[in-house]
């Protein structure tokens, strides 16, 4: 079809008769004749796309009607995904709705098209190749209706055998994906003739010279080859007709892209692939009882005149793949040595081989009707990506499909794919998106209905935001967010709400201990916290700021009674600040035996971070426990760490960052040429771009060179090198590193 020209005058009758061409096929099928649906979908397809073309000119038309096709004829889907594949891009390209599509075939169908159109924008998008794990898993977890990823594989299957007419770049990139995304999936699902396509093609695109040269080599030793089968295959036909069977009996070439795999993986030179070709035997059987016995009686008349392999007897009718596939396999040696594959199989099994699952029902009709059947299957095509059996280890051994239960896919209008844990809501898609639209989250559309920003959502949802600017971050939401960023986004946001509440609680307790003559040490604080029955600093200053709390006598006796003379204290914490005495750790016995793990939540840190070194979650760090028994963490290449570890060998405690630690502060220099609107531009790329807090900013600009000192509020390392790097990309910046 590729080379005709596509002229006003004939390409009418060309997209006419390849939508009877799909007809046709269809009313050879078993399937029921819904004839007239079909029709109607191809003509509203037609028009919606009227005048549209593909980028190698021929009308868009032709493109659905080829993935019906392909569904119809080459995976065996019946009338409802026939519509499906000829709508499937009328609502991703064309002004119609999917309620339109509902209002016009029913809501089956337009659901079909829904999630092809879901799935549409994400592969596709920009971002897809980034997002090929995240699309796998979104084939999976969304296998609400199986046909939609059937239907996704035909228009894929498509594209591939299209994919010259595509920008190379653009070719690159979907044979990759095709290569790691679509053929794996399509093996699981039992599709093997598509499979093999698939691998193909996106071979042929990524590395054209070897296949070039591999297709060369077949071409060449293909007379030798047919030769030598001729030569094995007679006696084998021979007796299988004297034995009354009808069958027929081919040789099957291996694909150019599994003799590849072969030389690659084997060292080899396609001379040495000596499992070129296998021979495949064919028979008819109405009967299904009878095929086992007949695949082994066949057996037995190869073995009878061949020496059989021992070890190469695959017995896939016993025990069928967890694809569905079944047949009976040997290996003997050939009539010049090598060996050869004989695959034995009866039609049935060889249509469900070629074809999947889709095939298996063919053979059952008459009992129920259609959709039941069509049920049936693929109920057993979800079976098989739910149930991780050993037989399915060749696509299992990548996808570890427990995992997925505990996560959902969901989409951005535009089609972005997001992966979030199980139970999130509209409001962590918010906070996903950015920490700002967190805030002013008031509530979203999902699926395009108005729902609140706690509505948990499912796998494939369409999620939209809605902000106000009036709105704030409220305490409750902590509740039902799931995602830890948004937690921590939330909890950060509200202490800084906080923050003049506390500024007014420390100035208050401040102001007692000066009244008092007693100086702000760790160990006052300590004991006033004990008083007062409080867990931490922040606490106590909300209290006080707040004026839930006045601070008493109780207070005072607390501190008066042990404490030692002022001197000592003023001693003790000149001391404690240069060379941490020795007397054990008081307070929190901890075992320095064990890695200590770093946790912080509402409540404080269990740690505290040392100012020398500063570090961060993602820094490899050391404990060292003070002499209040806290954990004070120097990161490792700290020069104060080497004289404590050198020094206080005991008080040295392995530590770990918990997966979620908080926010912490991280100094960054930034240096570059000074110009007009940098400044600008980098703050804008830090607090709105990538939703990150500045504490500090220092700016210095000397002969046109600026340096920058930037603390920011951030939650680990990674964190710190994207934001490097993306500083580093804007105009004029030189240097971009973290100081601490
Ligand atoms: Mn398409």
């Amino acid at each position: 079809m590729d080379d005709r020209k596509y002229t006003p005058e004939n390409e009418e009758r060309m997209i006419e008769e390849a939508f009877q061409d799909v007809l046709n096929g269809y009313l050879n099928s078993n399937h029921r004749k819904k004839v007239e649906i079909i029709e109607r979908a191809y003509r509203f397809a037609k028009e919606a796309h009227k005048g549209i073309r593909r980028r190698s000119g021929e009308p868009y038309i032709l493109h659905p009607i080829a993935v019906a096709k392909i569904a119809s004829q080459e995976i065996g889907l019946g009338s409802t995904s026939i519509c499906a594949a000829l709508l499937h891009d009328v609502v991703e390209d064309t002004d119609y709705t999917v309620e339109d599509i509902e209002q016009h075939f029913g809501k089956k169908i337009a659901q079909l098209v829904a999630g092809l159109t879901k799935i549409s924008g994400g592969i596709f998008g920009d971002k897809a190749s980034a997002q090929a794990e995240n699309f796998r898993k979104l084939l999976l977890t969304m296998s609400e209706d199986i046909r939609v990823v059937l239907i996704k594989m035909a228009d894929r299957l498509h594209n591939m055998r299209t994919l010259g007419s595509m920008a190379p770049n653009k070719q690159y990139k979907i044979a990759g994906e095709t290569l790691y995304i679509y053929a794996p999936l399509a093996h699981r699902l039992g599709l093997f003739a598509i499979k093999t396509e698939l691998e193909d093609l996106s071979f042929k695109y990524e590395h054209p010279v070897a296949y070039q040269r591999i297709s060369d080599k077949i071409k060449s030793s293909e007379a030798k080859r047919s030769a030598v089968y001729n030569d094995f295959s007679a006696p084998i036909k021979e007796k299988l007709t004297e034995m009354g069977l009808r069958f027929e009996a081919h040789s099957r070439l291996k694909s150019v892209y599994s003799i590849w795999r072969k030389m690659e993986t084997k060292h080899i030179p396609f001379e040495e692939v000596y499992d070129l070709y296998a021979m495949r035997i064919i028979f008819d059987c109405d009967d299904v009882s009878q095929e086992k016995t007949i695949c082994w009686n066949i057996y037995a008349a190869i073995t009878d005149l061949y020496r059989l392999h021992p070890d190469r007897t695959r017995d896939w009718i016993s025990n069928p793949k967890a694809n569905g596939y079944q047949a009976l396999h040997l290996t003997v040696m050939g009539t010049d040595g090598n060996w050869v594959e004989v695959q034995i199989r009866s039609s049935r099994m060889d249509e469900i081989a070629e074809k999947g699952f889709a095939a298996h029902w063919k053979y059952k009709i008459g009992e129920g009707d259609e959709e039941s059947e069509l049920n049936v299957w693929l109920r057993t095509i979800k079976d098989i990506l739910n149930d991780p059996s050993p037989n399915a280890i060749d696509f299992l051994d990548t996808l570890k499909l427990n995992l997925f239960s505990s996560e959902i896919v969901v989409f951005t209008p535009k089609g972005e794919l997001l992966t979030l844990p199980k139970n999130s809501t509209v409001l962590d898609v918010a906070f996903e998106l950015h920490s700002q639209i967190g805030f002013h989250c008031i509530a979203g559309k999902v699926n395009h209905r108005l729902v609140p920003l706690s509505h948990r959502l499912q796998s494939g949802d369409q999620v939209e935001v809605l902000t106000s600017q009036s709105q704030t971050p409220q305490a409750e939401w902590i509740n039902f967010l799931a995602t830890a960023k948004a937690k921590t986004r939330l909890r950060a946001a509200l202490r800084r709400e906080q923050q003049p509440v506390m500024d007014r609680g420390r100035k208050i307790f401040e102001e007692f201990l000066s009244k008092q003559g007693v100086p702000m040490t760790n160990e006052v604080l300590t004991k006033v916290l004990g008083v007062y029955r409080l867990q931490n600093r922040e606490e106590l200053y909300v209290a006080l700021g707040s004026e839930d709390l006045t601070l008493d006598d109780n207070c005072v006796k607390a501190f008066k009674k042990q404490s030692p003379s002022l001197l000592t204290k003023i001693f003790r914490r000149n001391k404690v600040r240069e060379e941490f005495p020795d007397p054990a750790p008081a307070k929190n016995k901890i075992n320095t035996k064990e890695t200590y793990i770093l946790r912080s939540d509402d409540n404080g840190s269990n740690f505290k971070i040392a100012d020398c070194c500063c570090p961060i979650p993602g820094d490899d760090v050391m404990g060292f426990i003070d002499e209040n028994g806290d954990v004070v963490v120097h990161a490792l290449t700290c020069p104060r760490a080497n004289v404590l570890k050198a020094s206080y060998g005991s008080r040295i405690v392995a530590t770990r960052w918990a997966v979620e630690t908080g926010e912490f502060l991280a100094s960054i220099r930034i240096e570059g040429i000074d110009r007009m609107g940098i400044l600008q531009e980098l703050i804008q790329m830090i607090s709105t771009h990538l939703a990150i807090n500045i504490r500090k900013l220092d700016i210095e600009a000397e002969n046109e060179v600026f340096h920058c000192d930037l603390s920011v509020l951030v939650e680990d390392t990674g964190v710190v090198t994207d934001l490097c790097n993306k500083v580093k990309k804007i105009n004029g910046v030189k240097r971009a590193t973290r100081t601490s």
